[in-house]
């Protein structure tokens, strides 16, 4: 009988958890992924994925995720949700600690994805739920026929931006530079619309309301310009942090707190192994997850049999 509970235990269910779930499952082996609310991770809230290959139409996140769970499910990954709360490295196993409950894994793989980042600015908090929101399939279609705002220049910012001209009467894309980082193809669209008008330079310095969002007081940082902006909502894309406050001290993290990884997907703990957009990469797509959900399943498949062997 094996020292643990599980063969692999993967933490979080987007489509990199997903991915290790399903090669782990065909490996046979006991593999038990645990997610802390529902799965899907970040992808559900994406509208429609046009960059996956295979979906020359595009794909709802969501159909997506759920297609990734039902194929996982068919190869015999157990899924469960709960939170981790700590995890303690051992010679033999990894010990996950989770309310009320500990479970040891003979190999562990992180896929515990990535959070929005705030702008941290007055007004914001406040007004989350009443006006700011970061996450535009949620919360697009109360908008419809209003003038709103979106913050950021990134793909997310892009990307939602194409979803809310489907309800808003018009939107103030707002980026703090003069250039957007986000792909070439989705600058084109967003800028090619009407609907869109782009504030380049600009900040929030506050989102003002008194009990719903009712303007944005901007400032131009080139001119020193400020200006309100009247706006029924906002929806902030400014970036996103790793999920691996848990994880402080026990795996080393590069110095914006994503997980450090080798080719191999292996951390700096033997048997620990992370995938997905918490890891260290340069590149945060679908596509990858996939790549490195599938790598990691296969390496810790590896580890355990050199175990075994010995
Ligand atoms: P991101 O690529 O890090 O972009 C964040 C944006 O917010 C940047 O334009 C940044 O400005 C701006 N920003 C950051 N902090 C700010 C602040 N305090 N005030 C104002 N603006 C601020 O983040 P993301 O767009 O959420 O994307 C995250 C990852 O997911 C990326 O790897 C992205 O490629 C991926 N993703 C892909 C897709 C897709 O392929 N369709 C869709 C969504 C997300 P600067 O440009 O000046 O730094």
């Amino acid at each position: 009988m094996s020292a643990w509970d599980y063969d692999i235990i993967i933490v979080g269910a987007g489509p990199a958890g997903l991915t290790a779930g399903l090669y782990a499952g065909r490996a046979r082996l006991k593999t038990l992924l645990l997610e802390k609310l529902i799965h899907g991770g970040q992808v559900m809230t994406t509208d429609l994925v046009e960059n996956y290959p295979g979906f020359p139409e595009g794909i709802s996140g969501f159909e997506l995720s759920d297609r990734m769970r039902q194929q996982a499910e068919r190869f015999g990954l157990e899924f469960r949700s709960g939170e981790v709360l700590s995890l303690e490295p051992g010679n033999d196993h990894q010990l996950l600690r989770l309310e009320g409950e500990e479970l040891k894994a003979g190999a562990t793989i992180i896929a515990s994805g990535v959070r929005h980042r705030s702008l941290g600015v007055p007004g914001e908090e406040a007004l989350t739920g009443k006006g700011v929101s970061y996450c535009a399939t949620c919360d697009g279609a109360l908008y419809r026929g209003e003038t709103i705002a979106v913050v950021g220049g990134g793909d997310t910012a892009l990307t939602d931006t194409l979803f809310l001209c489907r309800f808003a009467e018009k939107v103030h894309l707002i980026h703090r530079r003069d250039a957007f980082r986000g792909e070439k193809i989705l600058q084109e669209q967003v800028k090619a619309l009407e609907k869109v008008q782009i504030h380049w330079d600009t900040v929030v310095d506050e989102v003002q309301g008194q009990h719903a969002v009712e303007a944005l007081a901007l400032r131009n940082v080139k001119t020193g310009e400020t200006t309100r902006l009247p706006v029924a909502g906002v929806f902030i894309f400014v970036g996103i942090t790793p999920n691996t406050v848990w994880l402080k001290g026990r795996v080393e993290l590069d110095e914006w707190g994503f997980i450090s990884t080798d080719a191999e997907m292996a951390t700096s703990i033997p048997g620990i192994f992370a995938a997905g957009d918490v890891r260290s990469k340069l590149l945060r797509q679908i596509s990858t997850a996939v790549g490195d959900g599938a790598i990691a399943a296969y390496a810790a498949e590896h580890y355990l049999a050199q175990r075994h062997s010995r």
